[in-house]
């Protein structure tokens, strides 16, 4: 992934830097409208990442000790590990062959008396059944956090995705589609919540920092609840701003890549594309290629195409595998230990040319 930053986004960072407000001001609160008008939320709280965004998720929604959390085991360390920061117990669940995600059944397998919650990811951009698991969630009455730090430009029946979550968190890392350097979002459609997410970024203060500076009248703040830092700064807003003008762009430009792709793939036995799923559509955000029988071996493909000039990069990781939850002993994770031992993840970026993609799909041709 290579972020597609320019000029612009230089200029607007620098007319905020020229303003003078640099900490969360008024870019940050433009940046919150107009990026939960995009996803189709009502409220948007920025915040300094995704992580920190999972974080005051599970802190709105309760969650604490001797809570147990669902999350696929299958995506980036920062789901699991928001988990652990409001001190409950991950426990991992399986996904999807097809999207990577977790569904009704793989959730609903792993679900005990403990379960308080479930983080659901929209991995690399692919939604998960948005109408099934918040269905269920609700019958089981557990929360559903959804991690959507892929998920800016993808839709899920018709709506984009994260749209109607009870709460959604978004990424601005520079591995994402739209970045503003760090950054994060955490989407609502109830103003209590809203309200409560802009205390918990900013120290329990009951006053923004930003409606303090511009009372007339000297503001008395309290602080009601222990709480954390975890604002977003106005001249990284002033970058998503521009950002978020170029995202149907991007997306756009994504998937007719990705549609090339598929077209040139098709003509080679044992590798399976990402799809769009029957109810919705994938941004592209990775453009993931399970191998199923194909004569190389995954990590003698990567070092192939390393070789000649590609660095394509590995499958998504398995959070299970790594030292870090190495205490955990989860249930069975087949299909999770496959994706992420059997697929690649190809370049798909704003500068890839027809000639790069011809190239990388030669280099595969060789190894099939
Ligand atoms: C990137 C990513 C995160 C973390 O996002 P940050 O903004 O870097 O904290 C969390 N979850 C998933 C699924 C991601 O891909």
């Amino acid at each position: 992934m290579i972020p597609d930053l320019g000029e612009e986004e230089a200029q607007a960072a620098a007319e905020a830097i020229r303003s003078g407000w640099v900490a969360q001001g008024p870019r940050v609160a433009r940046f919150e409208t107009e990026f939960a008008a995009t996803v189709g939320a009502e409220h948007g709280v920025a915040v300094s990442s995704c992580t920190t965004g999972l974080h005051l998720a599970l802190v709105l929604l309760g969650i604490g000790p001797g809570d147990e959390v669902i999350v696929p085991s299958l995506s980036f360390i920062a789901t699991a590990n928001a988990v652990r920061y409001v001190g409950a117990t991950p426990v991992f669940a399986d996904v999807e062959l097809t999207t990577g995600n977790v569904t009704v059944e793989t959730v609903d397998a792993v679900r005990t008396e403990r379960t308080r919650a479930v983080v659901a990811v929209h991995q690399g951009g692919v939604p998960f059944d948005t109408a099934g698991l918040r269905k269920a969630a609700e019958s089981w009455d557990v929360g559903l956090v959804e991690d959507a730090a892929c998920a800016a430009g993808s839709t899920v029946y018709g709506q984009p995705a994260g749209a109607g979550a009870r709460v959604a968190a978004w990424s601005f890392h520079p591995r994402k589609l739209l970045t503003t350097g760090e950054g994060g979002m955490v989407t609502v459609d109830d103003a209590e919540s809203a309200a409560r997410l802009r205390r918990l970024r900013e120290h329990g203060m009951n006053v923004s920092a930003a409606d303090r500076h511009a009372a007339k009248q000297p503001v008395l703040e309290a602080y009601l609840e222990t709480a954390f830092n975890y604002r977003m700064t106005d001249i990284q807003a002033a970058v998503g701003l521009v950002q978020l003008g170029k995202l149907a762009g991007l997306v756009a430009q994504r998937r007719a890549l990705a549609a090339r792709y598929h077209a040139l793939l098709a003509e080679i036995d044992g590798l399976v594309p990402v799809r769009d799923p029957a109810y919705g559509t994938t941004n592209y955000q990775s453009f993931w290629v399970l191998l199923d029988g194909f004569r190389t071996s995954r990590d003698e493909v990567l070092t192939s195409l390393a070789a000649q000039g590609v660095s394509a990069r590995r499958g998504i990781m398995a959070a299970h595998l790594e030292p870090a939850y190495a205490d955990v002993t989860p249930a069975p994770l087949p299909v999770t230990e496959r994706i992420t031992r059997e697929s690649l993840i190809l370049p798909l970026h704003h500068k890839l040319t027809e000639a790069d993609q011809n190239h990388i799909v030669e280099v595969l041709r060789t190894l099939a």
